[in-house]
Formats: structure tokens, C-alpha cells, sequence
């Protein structure tokens, strides 16, 4: 793929069902682009179900048309059981600057109904700034209730969009 004057869009989703954290259930800790919101509930999964970063993490990979992060990452595998999901997205922040690409901006949102995200949303974007080495100003995230309706409006899952414009590196 020529990088040069080329523009690349990317989406990803991902949704976790949640349950009830330790000793109550099997829930993981509640962690979204990599930092931890205090909740009773998390997500059930085979990595650290960060649903935020796997959707970003999908949006980089499909704007350069690469594997996704199923294939890359196999729930199957046992190298991915309990892995940070930091892993996930700097190999994907990787493979699209080995392409010649770099991150224009990122327009994110989670939907749960709770926690509320609202004082968290500014650390969450900084965070994944931070992984992707690029300026905070390029990550913006937005936070939504589902109306109490349906499996997150319930509280028994979070879900996460993003959407990733990449241009050529500078
Ligand atoms: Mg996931």
C-alpha cells in the first residue's frame, strides 16, 4: 500500500458482557483504554477485556486492511489468556506505521449504562494517546448510557465504537 497523499479510514466495535467482580463472580476488573474505573461489575473474557481498546485496536488494523484482532489475537490461544490488551494495540499502532501511516484523529465511544465515565473520560483518552504517541488532542471520547434498555441498559454489557482516520507519516 502507497502511504503518500493516501488517507485510510478504519472502524471498530466490541461489546463484553459483564458480571458481578471477585468474590461475587467472574467478572475482571473494569478497565477501559487501560485505566481501571471503580465498579462492581466487569468484563468476562479471555484478555483483560479492555472493550475500549479492542475496538481501537480493530479500527487501526482495518484502516490499513490487516488481519483483525481475532485473527492476530485468538481467544483460543493461550499466549493471549489474562493479556494486557496494550499488547493488542501497540501491535496494530505497529503494523500501521511499518505501512507508512500515522493516527489523524480517533473519535471513540462507550456505551454502558454504569460506571459513569464522565470524570474518567479525560485520563481514559490520555492514556491511549500516550500508547499510540500521539497528541492528545487526536483522541476523542465520548461516553453514553443505553437508555436502560436492552443487555447495556441493563448493566450486563459494555460496548465500545471507534472510528480512526490515518494520513501518511510525516
Ligand atoms: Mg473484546
Amino acid at each position: 500500500m502507497d502511504a503518500s497523499n493516501t488517507l485510510r479510514i478504519g472502524h471498530g466495535y466490541d461489546l463484553h458482557r459483564l458480571e458481578p467482580t471477585a468474590p461475587d463472580g467472574p467478572g475482571r476488573p473494569f478497565v477501559l483504554g487501560g485505566v481501571q474505573v471503580p465498579h462492581d461489575r466487569g468484563p468476562v473474557s479471555h484478555s483483560d477485556g479492555d472493550v475500549l481498546m479492542h475496538a481501537v485496536t480493530d479500527a487501526l488494523l482495518g484502516a490499513i486492511g490487516a488481519p483483525d484482532i481475532g485473527d492476530l489475537f485468538p481467544d483460543s490461544s493461550e499466549a493471549c489468556r489474562d493479556a494486557e490488551s496494550s499488547r493488542f494495540l501497540r501491535e496494530a499502532h505497529r503494523r500501521i506505521q511499518a505501512s507508512g501511516f500515522d493516527i489523524v484523529n480517533m473519535d471513540l465511544t462507550v456505551i454502558c449504562e454504569r460506571p459513569k465515565l464522565k470524570e474518567h473520560k479525560d485520563l481514559i483518552a490520555a492514556e491511549l494517546a500516550r500508547l499510540l504517541e500521539c497528541e492528545p488532542a487526536r483522541v476523542n471520547l465520548k461516553a453514553k448510557t443505553h437508555e436502560r434498555v436492552d443487555a447495556v441498559g441493563e448493566g450486563r454489557a459494555v460496548e465500545a465504537h471507534a472510528v480512526v482516520l490515518l494520513g501518511p507519516k510525516s
